[in-house]
């Protein structure tokens, strides 16, 4: 089977852990804290196509809080997962200087997947889902909105990321 390295960027507190502990363990944490030293998690997906893959999946342990995600933590990524929280407004707008390093950084064929999280709150949402859309769409990624909480398309946004790796 093939192993794909998928990354997770964004903002401090978009809920980056959270999307990895939901996908790799199904579970959540109020209040998830990043410094129990633990780098990556594995997890099998059995694709449509039969084919079995192993996601290796990075997750940063506070250096984004000063975006220094250095060329490291890029090498070899099949797909980077660009995330922001639906109800934070800066983090979106964040997107595309994540999306610049990454460029700087990041293997030229690595796919890219754009996560809008925290969609359970909806009533403190600064940013619709039109605008995740319509800038999905001006850089060329798909787009998908997540609830780490309630397991909203979690799922989802790792098969889409997989598939397209494979499709690649
Ligand atoms: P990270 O810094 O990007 O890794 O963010 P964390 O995964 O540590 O999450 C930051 C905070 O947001 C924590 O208090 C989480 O409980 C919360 N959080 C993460 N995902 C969600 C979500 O989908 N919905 C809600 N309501 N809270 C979330
Ligand atoms: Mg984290």
């Amino acid at each position: 089977y093939n192993v794909f390295k998928l990354l997770l960027i964004g903002d401090a507190g978009v809920g980056k852990s959270c999307i990895l502990l939901r996908f790799a363990d199904d579970t959540f944490r109020e209040s998830y804290m990043s410094t129990i030293g633990m780098d990556f998690r594995i997890r099998t997906l059995h694709m449509e196509n039969d084919e079995v893959v192993k996601l290796q999946i990075w997750d940063t342990a506070g250096q984004e809080r000063f975006r220094t995600i250095t060329s490291p933590y890029y090498r070899g990524a099949n797909g980077i997962i660009v995330v922001y929280a639906v109800n934070d407004q800066t983090s979106f707008e964040h997107v595309s200087k994540w999306l610049g390093d990454m460029e700087k950084f990041a293997p030229e064929e690595a796919v890219r997947l754009l996560i809008g999280n925290k969609c359970d709150l909806e009533i403190e949402r600064q940013v619709t889902t039109e605008e995740g859309e319509e800038l999905a769409a001006s850089l060329g990624v798909p787009f998908i909105e997540t609830s780490a909480k309630d397991s909203t398309n979690i799922e989802e946004a790792f098969v889409c990321i997989a598939k397209a790796i494979q499709e690649k």
